[in-house]
């Protein structure tokens, strides 16, 4: 029998203005190097953030098929387990290497999404919950581990002349579908069983 893929990233496209913008611009992930803070603020008003438990197993991310409350499926029995929190952000490109940018001043941006593990989800709900949307300072320690430190509690994007245009830009994404394929790619138990068994989620090929 004869092996497809159906490739469902693949669209088919007319020759429209403001359709590289819509469909295409890419949703990149945000996070900062050990030799680079970041300045960051969460977009969480435009589009709630998202978390579902994962494995990475053969280099990809997946997510995890055990019910919430039900025995662990076959995935939980041969990979480990992790969760992450996907949410919306806006990064600061114009930002100092400090992570300084001064109030009212022009911003260079971009946006898209940090993903988090459960001690910077941690953290970061202590400032959210305090100041939500604030301005924050996204670093990696030597120890790999991700940190955040508050910034300013007013965004500096909401004081710029670009506000309307990071507004834009957020708005793209807030149905949540780009951000919830972030979370990783669902497989079926036959497909997990496969993948772990064969190392491919196609079934064996009949000769
Ligand atoms: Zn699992």
């Amino acid at each position: 029998m004869a092996k497809y893929v159906v490739d469902d990233e693949i669209q088919d496209l007319d020759f429209r203005k403001g359709e590289m913008d819509r469909e295409l611009a890419p949703f990149d992930q945000i996070a900062p190097t050990k030799s680079r803070t970041i300045r960051i603020a969460l977009l969480t008003e435009y589009c709630r953030p998202k978390a579902a438990p994962y494995h990475f197993y053969r280099d990809k991310f997946l997510r995890c098929n055990s019910p919430k409350d039900g025995p662990d499926a076959e995935c939980c029995q041969h990979v480990q387990r992790s969760w992450t929190c996907v949410c919306l952000a806006v990064q600061y490109l114009n930002a100092d290497r400090d992570g300084k940018l001064a109030p009212g001043s022009d911003i260079k941006h971009r946006v898209g999404y940090i993903s988090l593990a459960k001690t910077a989800y941690a953290q970061l709900s202590e400032y959210q919950n305090e100041a939500p949307g604030c301005d924050l300072l996204y670093s990696k320690g030597d120890d790999d581990h991700y940190h955040f430190n508050g910034a300013s509690s007013t965004p500096r994007w909401k004081q710029s002349p670009q506000r309307e245009k990071v507004t834009a830009d957020a708005m793209r994404w807030a149905d949540g579908v780009k951000l919830t394929e972030k979370l990783g790619k669902k497989l079926s138990d036959v497909e997990w069983h496969r993948l772990i068994k064969t190392g491919t989620t196609l079934p064996e090929e009949e000769e």
